[in-house]
């Protein structure tokens, strides 16, 4: 049973954002106009309901970060040690994705999470601010997703502002043919150092959740960094433009938090 829902985690992970025309077999096909109860209903080739958790799950992602209510605890940081290789980029219908060799980790702590993709949304998927009042969206957001040797999903987070240009997503962009569903090669390795607000995350705020699209599976460790990184409002556009579909951008809209406990750290 166990190695089952590790394999399934695997699977869920590397298709994250991939079911859909693209991933043959991943499940029913889904989009951002439906969300939410919408995506629970899709029913599968049997009938059953392969996306039920996206409507009645309690941990769901994202949500917007109340920083009113959070609990500061002394937590350890994340250090990202992400290996500079050659990478495959997918466009896969509902996100640009980045597929990693294995070898590149985060700690937190001890604790070691291995980075399998990363891929974006834009606007963000995940908020700060008072709770229904200054839920603030940024420009976009990267989601960096790693899995541990126990099959558990980490999830680093960051915020994309508008500034200065952002060399990795400069690199990532140049891929010849993005725009057409399927998965292309990039040639030199990326240094993804400015996608990220430093090897070390000094300051973030730590939930858990779940994926944030179907099969919205929960059990998540969620750390979204409090620090933006920064990409030229003409990459942002071009990053929307690629995975804006029929009217909607691939953002999920915010979740209830429930009964959760959002720890920070830093400022
Ligand atoms: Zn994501």
């Amino acid at each position: 049973m166990k190695k089952k829902l590790v394999i399934g985690g695997i699977a869920a992970a590397l298709l994250a954002c991939s079911s859909g025309a693209f991933a043959a077999g991943a499940g029913p096909a889904w989009d951002y106009q439906q969300q939410g109860a919408d995506w629970a209903s899709l029913t599968d080739d049997e009938g059953h309901f392969p996306y039920k958790t996206c409507g009645d799950g309690q941990v769901q992602s994202p949500i917007n970060i109340d920083p009113t209510q959070t609990v500061r605890r002394r937590t350890p940081s994340v250090r990202t040690i992400y290996r500079s290789v050659p990478l495959n980029v997918q466009n896969n219908g509902h996100t640009i994705q980045v597929n990693y060799a294995p070898g590149s980790m985060m700690k937190i702590g001890k604790k070691a999470y291995y980075l399998l993709q990363f891929h974006f949304h834009a606007g963000s998927e995940n908020t700060v601010g008072v709770d229904g009042v200054d839920e603030h969206r940024a420009a976009a957001e990267v989601h960096f997703v790693h899995m541990n040797s126990k099959g558990k999903l980490g999830v680093l987070g960051v915020f994309i502002e508008k500034g200065r240009k952002n060399p990795a997503l400069e690199a990532i962009l140049k891929t010849h043919d993005l725009d057409e569903i399927g998965k292309h090669d990039i040639e030199a390795p990326i240094k993804i150092q400015s996608l990220l607000p430093g090897r070390n995350v000094n300051a973030y705020y730590n939930f858990p959740g779940s994926l944030t699209t179907p099969p919205c599976t929960e059990g998540v460790n969620w750390y979204v960094a409090k620090k933006p990184v920064h990409a030229s409002e003409a990459q942002i556009q071009a990053l929307r433009d690629l995975m804006w579909h029929d009217g909607y951008e691939n953002y999920r809209s915010t979740q209830p938090r429930n009964d959760r406990v959002v720890r920070e750290k830093g400022r």
